[in-house]
């Protein structure tokens, strides 16, 4: 059995990445269970969900504690100490991490020791899709680890979006993007094999449920009044930037922010403390002059 997680922030797609991962495994023949773990239901929160992928019937339960497969949509939750996604990695193990930085780099940085993987699959997303949405890029990149077909694949994305979406020409961009991180990366080698329940072992049909360490899932909020101590400013794909040259100074900007995070100078003019600033960019869409422009991030 394939055992997979995947952590990405709400609103990347880890929850359907899942599922897409999870659908072509069914559509190639094996058994299958894709789920989320939601934390703190908020745009930009972490968030885990896994797939199992076996031979047999799947007896296991619950969240999955010891994965032999950790995809890292979002590489600043890799500094995160209450998300921690690389905790309980299998010895053989992967990890795929969306990043620009080549796998020695991002294993340095991270202090990673199992095989790393590297795909800027935010870049990807950006150039095919024109938006930071990773879930079918990243069940793509995952589908091939694990060594689904390309098929397979192609009819899980088509599936699982249609479910979700109506834009026809979205979802064939979809499948292009998915089929090109599919194609994007070396197969690795995986010393975990997919016949390892019910070849090895006796049969059990006791379903397993394993102690779900809060470190896997995502942080709880264990106290109020502690936003502000939570820098949510490592979420952001872009951050926003402002022109005050045709600023107005009409704070349209500052009361529209959800996160109450734009403050004022004191020549009265408007700017984002970075530090919570987790870069939805309503406030680009709210400016009635466009004097806000955004610049993409890029992390480590
Ligand atoms: S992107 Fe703009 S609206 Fe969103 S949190 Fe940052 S400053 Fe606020
Ligand atoms: S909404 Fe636009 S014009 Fe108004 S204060 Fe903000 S940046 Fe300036």
């Amino acid at each position: 059995m394939y055992r997979l997680r995947f952590h990405g922030r709400g609103g990347q797609g880890a929850r359907v990445a899942s599922k897409v991962l999870g659908t072509a495994a069914f559509l190639d023949g094996y058994y299958a269970q894709d789920f989320p773990l939601y934390g703190a239901e908020r745009r930009g929160a972490p968030v885990a969900a896994s797939t199992r992928i076996s031979e047999e019937p799947i007896m296991e339960r619950g969240v999955i504690p010891e994965p032999d497969i950790v995809i890292v949509m979002d590489e600043t939750l890799l500094q995160d100490p209450l998300t921690m996604p690389v905790s309980g990695l299998k010895q053989g193990g992967i990890v795929l991490i969306n990043t620009a930085h080549s796998p020695a780099e991002a294993k340095a940085e991270y202090k990673i020791t199992a095989q790393v993987l590297t795909l800027d699959i935010t870049k990807i997303g950006l150039d095919m899709l024109g938006m930071p949405i990773l879930s079918t890029l990243a069940g793509g990149v995952a589908a091939r680890i694990v060594g689904l077909s390309e098929e397979s694949l192609k009819d899980a994305v088509k599936k699982v979006l249609s479910e979700i979406i109506t834009d026809r020409k979205l979802l064939d961009k979809n499948v292009a993007a998915a089929l090109y991180c599919f194609n994007a990366i070396t197969p690795a080698k995986i010393e975990i094999k997919l016949k390892t329940i019910g070849t090895t072992k006796k049969k059990s049909t006791v379903i397993s449920l394993p102690f779900e360490h809060a470190a896997v899932s995502s942080p709880a909020i264990n106290a109020t009044g502690n936003t502000p101590l939570r820098m949510t400013g490592n979420w952001r794909v872009f951050r926003p930037v402002w022109n005050y040259d045709s600023c107005t100074r009409c704070m349209i900007c500052v009361a529209r922010c959800p996160d109450g995070c734009i403050l004022v100078n004191e020549d009265d003019y408007p700017y984002t403390d970075y530090d919570n600033c987790k870069g939805c960019l309503i406030c680009i869409e709210e400016c009635p002059t466009n004097s806000l422009g955004k610049v993409r991030e890029v992390h480590a």
